[in-house]
């Protein structure tokens, strides 16, 4: 694997980081963490998170944990924890040994709460959750105390005991922090801290019937893992009163600091987990690593290399502030590396026959290919041609309009490393007078594509030789939406009224140059003239031969850089 760069641009938080190691904090250690829940698969977003927390541990010599915030029993699941490990190791980062689970320190979090209640900072409501939302007020009315606000400390401990045991139903009590229910920041009035669900957990199974919420747990569980920067993104600035409160109350040996940064937002695309899976659950994709899928797994599958993903995360920078990032931005960064290192080839998408009228019937040749005019080192190889050839259907035109200098009747053209050719005649299905055929000839003193006499074609084409051309299924994948914010609010319509119909065109007779027959799954290629493809994993190791497009080569983000 490459060796992940490690000296990044600055941010806030690299500065942050800077004084508090001036400073002397934290024994001038760097602890960060990663804190899934394992509720979904990861996305790219996640992979800004990721390269922020570990590219700080690598930076600042320090450790970053990988975490699971599995509080929540009832959406979480091994195949999401399973998945997630895969993601973050192939995006190259490694937690070493340092895997850890909130679900490991339930009974810690459980002394601690009970710690709480005995200082008389925690106590067991038994409001409805209705009632509770009533009570909690609003951002300008403050809120109605609990009638069982000031049950004691022995009743507490009780209930708090029972709820444990399995006694009451689920929303029958709640552990509440006892703040103030009059705070201007709602989530200090009295915030939940425990509550009961009587659902097995996919790590401790039946142990638990009670479950804590992710503010109490979040920052005990950091503090516990002696955490020194604990970075979130910014919905969870209010959040950070209530993590340093529950830290304040219980003085552990340890004290993290919590850090908002904005999250990443994608134009076209959408990245909240609840959207994400209702794209799979309703079928409009075919799995979580579709390759339009904005998830790592998708990324992967459609073609992307953890580098291009690292890059894309390093340029996009860490903020302050909210901004939605062009996904141009991801294609021109993906299309840059493939630039370097994908072998060029040959393929036919959508065939169209030519038929060399004056090239010998079972002549084949082996004309030189540059495999890579990025890389000299990756040399070149022999492409087959003979009469019968594929071209793109697009690149002839019968009535051509003006600016269209590909095939067209009477002219000349270069077929790419072969020969020129000209058009003498077009053949068409009498039933439906689409075009089947072209009949032409060739020059043979063009060989290797240049006349010897100096005379210039406007046009170079690929082309595939059709005896020993390879078929393959290509899959054409686009933006899954058609508007850049497929989440703003439109009457009577949700985001999946605007998933792009064409996202997805499959092209089931495509020829290839036979060097591709032996594609190995997960391998990428140009194909010239048409974009960036990869030989799909999944389909290849099953033995068929398909082809996913990564992007195609029109560069869009280069184009508004120069302009802008
Ligand atoms: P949920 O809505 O389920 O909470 P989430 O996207 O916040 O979804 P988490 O598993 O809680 O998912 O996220 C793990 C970490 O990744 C968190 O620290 C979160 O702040 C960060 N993260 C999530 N989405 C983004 C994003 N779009 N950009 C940057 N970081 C993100
Ligand atoms: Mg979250």
């Amino acid at each position: 694997m490459a060796e992940i760069e490690t000296k990044s641009p600055s941010n806030f938080i690299k500065m942050i980081i800077d004084e508090d190691l001036k400073a002397g904090k934290n024994e001038s250690r760097v602890a960060t963490r990663f804190p899934p829940e394992p509720n979904g698969y990861l996305h790219i977003g996640h992979a800004k998170s990721i390269c922020l927390n570990f590219g700080l541990a690598k930076e600042y010599e320090g450790t970053c944990n990988l975490r699971f915030d599995d509080t929540n029993p009832v959406k979480e699941d091994v195949e999401y924890v399973e998945s997630i490990k895969e993601d973050v190791r192939w995006l190259g980062f490694d937690w070493e040994a340092r895997e850890y689970y909130a679900s490991d320190y339930f009974e810690q979090l459980y002394h601690l709460a009970i710690r709480l209640i005995k200082d008389g900072k925690a106590y067991v409501d038994s409001l409805s959750a209705d009632e509770i939302r009533e009570f909690r007020g609003t951002l300008t009315e403050p809120g109605k105390e609990s009638p069982y606000r000031n049950r004691s400390v022995e009743e507490n401990l009780d209930l708090f005991q029972r709820m444990r045991d399995g006694e009451f139903e689920d929303g029958r009590h709640v552990l509440r922090a006892k703040i103030d229910m009059a705070h201007p920041n709602l989530l200090l009035r009295d915030p939940t801290l425990y509550r009961i669900r009587k659902t097995a957990h996919h790590r401790t199974g039946d142990q638990w019937c009670i479950y804590p919420m992710y503010d109490y747990t979040h920052c005990i569980s950091d503090a516990i893992e002696c955490i020194t920067h604990s970075i979130c993104t910014l919905e969870f600035e209010n959040n950070r009163a209530l993590y340093d409160w529950v830290l304040e109350q219980l003085g552990l040996p340890c004290r993290p600091r919590q850090y908002e940064f904005a999250r990443l937002n994608l134009n076209y695309t959408v990245l909240s987990k609840r959207k994400l899976i209702q794209l799979v659950t309703e079928n409009r994709v075919s799995g979580w690593d579709d390759p339009r899928m904005p998830t790592i797994s998708g990324l992967r599958r459609r073609g992307f290399t953890p580098e291009s993903i690292r890059t894309f995360c390093e340029r996009i920078g860490v903020a302050k502030a909210n901004s939605i990032v062009d996904i141009a931005l991801l294609e021109h960064t993906i299309r840059e590396d493939l630039n370097k290192s994908a072998p060029r080839m040959m393929a036919v998408l959508r065939p169209l026959k030519v038929v060399i009228e004056n090239y010998p019937e079972d002549k084949v040749e082996l004309l030189e290919a540059v495999n890579n005019p990025e890389d000299p080192a990756a040399g070149t190889r022999q492409v087959p041609f003979s009469r019968e050839i594929y071209i793109e259907q697009e690149d002839f035109m019968e009535d051509p309009p003006k600016k269209y200098f590909r095939l067209a009747p009477g002219r000349e053209v270069r077929l790419r490393y072969a020969y020129f050719i000209t058009c003498k005649e077009v053949i068409k299905d009498p039933a439906n007078g689409r075009i089947v055929e072209l009949r032409c000839t060739y020059d043979p003193a063009t060989r290797g594509g240049d006349a010897p006499d100096g005379r210039k074609v406007k046009a170079t084409l690929h082309w595939v030789s059709a005896a020993q051309a390879v078929g393959a299924q290509v899959r054409l994948y686009d933006r899954l939406f058609v508007k850049p914010d497929p989440d703003e609010k439109v009457e009577g319509k949700t985001f999946l009224d605007f998933i792009n119909p064409n996202s997805l065109e499959v092209l089931n007779d495509c020829k290839l140059e036979p060097a591709l027959a032996q594609a190995a799954p997960g391998r990428m290629f140009q194909f010239e003239r048409l974009g960036y493809f990869f030989a799909d994993p999944k389909e290849c190791a099953a033995g068929r031969l398909v082809f996913n497009r990564t992007v195609t080569l029109k560069d869009s983000w280069a184009r508004i850089a120069q302009n802008g």
